[in-house]
């Protein structure tokens, strides 16, 4: 697979995953990550324009990290953004902080109840503040006007040309709503799609895109795959295990399987039957067993099968990725946010994250290309998509310029060649 040159001088890179209009739209957004104070982040809304939805919207605000860590009120945010509706979403997206026209527009007034889940939180006199928690966020997001597709076409562009200046000549999307194809081959045929891009509607929608397809199918937007989510995620203690986390939610010792052996033996062959390869998240060990064991008694043989993540994988498991022909599309610049995490819920695992050098031989032993095998990524907008960060971790295990920082499991790591290797198109 190769991609079209794009100019930046160090072209040819595969993203082999990415959710391609979140991180455009993320993009759009007033970055609050660099304030260090309730008076930086009003002065930063203050200097900003609402985006193409009218609103302007902040991102990454951290006020637990400032000395005084007080949210703005709605008052103080509907001044700085002068009467245009506005929020500040904090780092993690589980709370924001809403503008008093923000708020009008959610419809949140004196009498409305909190959610399920969620809390508007209140002062005194029972009136909201603007600080909302968890799903109360919903109320501010869900009163966003929707894009047209014109604009998702613009958003698009935008998050392709970012990939593209980045060194990227190739962006595989890993959950291709319906409107995504089309524009994309829109953007290709005016000149402005500066990647090629390979798309994975969720499985449920794949027959229905595969209708679909022929009428907007070009050289640079391909159909990938059928997209399974398997288990959840570390971070959330979701993420499906063989052995239980070391602080474990109660109920769900190992993490959440999404998918049974079953229901995922019949996904392959009704994949099979579309020719189409799964493409399959599963991030802990025991849900890429799980994944293996179904690719092992279905034999799939439209190639290209892949399982995304595999953030764990346990010893017995990997000589199976080769015997199988499974590519695997591991993140490891998710280990560079994810150290303390790994240490501190999987420490009886560590030595299993990210087991690069592994994957690499069992490739090279059975007689396959570990290139043609290990393909690398981001998850953009989860992080952001820089090629070093893929190289950094995967050669050193650890953070740059922090000496001390810890270094998970570095007999895993590749040699900076063999890096780079896996992220070329
Ligand atoms: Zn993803």
């Amino acid at each position: 697979m190769s991609g079209p040159s794009t100019g930046s001088g160090f072209d040819g890179l595969r993203e082999a995953h990415a959710h391609v209009y979140d991180f455009g739209d993320a993009l759009a957004c007033v970055d609050l990550g660099g304030c260090r104070s309730k008076a930086e982040l009003l002065d930063t809304i203050a200097g900003a324009q609402p985006d193409h939805t009218g609103w302007i919207r902040g991102m990454r605000a951290m006020p637990e990290s400032w000395d005084a860590p007080e949210w703005p009120t709605h008052a103080e945010l509907h001044d700085a953004a002068r009467g245009n509706p506005c929020y500040a979403r904090s780092l993690d997206i589980h709370s924001l902080s809403a503008s008093t026209e923000a708020l009008a527009r959610a419809g949140i007034d004196g009498d409305r109840p909190d959610p399920a889940n969620g809390v508007i939180v209140r002062d005194e006199s029972k009136d909201a503040t603007g600080l909302l928690l968890e799903l109360a966020c919903n109320f501010v997001l869900d009163a966003v006007p929707a894009p047209t597709f014109e604009q998702r076409k613009q958003t698009v562009r935008a998050s392709i040309e970012r990939f593209a200046s980045l060194g990227y000549a190739e962006v595989h999307d890993m959950l291709s709503l319906d409107w995504l194809g089309p524009a994309c081959a829109e953007l290709d045929k005016e000149g402005n799609l500066a990647c090629s891009v390979v798309l994975h509607p969720l499985f449920e929608d794949c027959r229905a895109e595969l209708e679909r397809y022929p009428h907007y199918a070009c050289e640079r937007v391909r159909f990938g795959g059928a997209k399974v989510f398997t288990d959840g995620a570390l971070n959330s203690r979701t993420a499906f295990m063989l052995e239980p986390f070391a602080h474990p939610l109660e109920g769900i010792e190992r993490g959440i399987a999404l998918w049974s052996e079953d229901k995922l033996r019949v996904a392959i062959r009704e994949c099979e039957d579309m020719k189409l390869p799964l493409v399959a998240h599963a991030i802990g060990d025991a849900a890429v067993r799980r994944l293996l064991n179904a690719i092992d008694s279905t034999a799939p043989k439209t190639p290209g099968t892949r399982i995304e993540h595999a953030q764990f994988v346990d010893e017995h498991d990997i000589p199976r990725f080769a015997r199988l022909g499974v590519i695997v599309s591991p993140q490891p610049c998710h280990l560079l946010t994810d150290i303390e995490p790994i240490l501190r819920l999987l420490p009886h695992r560590a030595h299993r994250a990210f087991p690069l050098r592994d994957l690499w031989d069992a490739y090279a032993d059975a007689g396959l290309d570990p290139v043609e095998h290990i393909w690398f990524g981001s998850d953009a907008p989860v992080v952001p998509p820089n090629p070093e960060d893929n190289i950094q971790a995967a050669v050193h295990r650890t953070r740059a310029g922090e000496p001390g920082c810890p270094v998970i499991a570095p007999d895993q790591a590749l040699t900076e060649d063999e890096a780079r290797s896996l992220m070329r198109a």
